[in-house]
């Protein structure tokens, strides 16, 4: 591959369901030359293993202290999820200057977000009703917050990804061509492309060895003929 990865915004550790901590996914990220990382562990709505309040001033200063020590730029991130309810996010707009950013995707185990109609559709149930009401629920997510990254779009349910790319054109937030999860998939990242779009791939490392892994990614795009220059996190070697 003739392309490197610069950053890798999304990353998990044990302050979610990931394997190691702060310091092991940053150890990895220099190792792999990366300038930096966003350790973006599971908003606080999921039902197992979202991150704990009480857990966030320890989260913080992990971070500062990989700061001090690695040649690298580290930032705290969350993954909120996308919710039919209030703002959008399981992270209230008050709450978000907790974090230097925030992404969002949508996931299953979260209250408010069709999450037994997604996971039935997957036997061929109510399709057509399920992509009008994922896509409004994550548009509106969108416009409400300032999303950094929307995480794997099309994941676990179905949704319109014009529309998607649009709002995410509108909104300067990333579409992520995820390395761990198969969305975007090759149509989609045709489809999404059509739009004024920026994309970033993402490694969504839930052991360290994972973190700055983008071949995968990079794959689907070159793939799907998508012009590199608009992956914002890869350069040519
Ligand atoms: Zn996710
Ligand atoms: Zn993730």
């Amino acid at each position: 591959m003739d392309y490197v990865m610069t950053f890798d915004y999304h990353t998990h550790t044990v302050f979610s369901h990931g394997k190691g901590t702060v310091e092991d996914n940053v150890r990895v990220a220099c190792e792999k030359g990366l300038t930096e990382i966003a350790i973006s562990d599971h908003g606080p709505g999921h039902l197992t293993y979202g991150i704990k309040w009480d857990e966030v001033p320890k989260m913080r200063q992990e971070i500062e202290e990989a700061n001090e020590k690695y040649p690298i730029r580290v930032y705290m991130s969350v993954e909120a999820n996308i919710v039919n309810k209030g703002n959008g996010l399981d992270v209230k707009k008050e709450e978000i200057p907790a974090f230097d950013f925030i992404i969002a995707g949508y996931h299953y185990g979260i209250p408010n977000g069709y999450c037994v109609s997604n996971w039935l559709d997957f036997h061929g149930l109510k399709r057509k009703d399920l992509i009008v009401k994922n896509t409004d629920m994550t548009i509106r997510a969108l416009y409400e917050n300032d999303i950094r990254i929307l995480t794997h779009p099309g994941d676990k349910g179905p949704f319109d990804i014009a529309e998607l790319a649009k709002a995410c054109a509108e909104t300067d937030t990333w579409m992520e061509i995820s390395t761990h999860h198969p969305n975007l998939t090759v149509g989609d990242i045709r489809i999404a492309a059509a739009e004024d779009v920026k994309f970033i791939v993402s490694s969504d490392a839930h052991i360290p060895a994972n973190v700055g892994e983008y071949s995968g990614g990079v794959k689907r795009a070159i793939e799907a003929g998508l012009d590199l220059d608009r992956i914002v996190n890869i350069r040519r070697k």
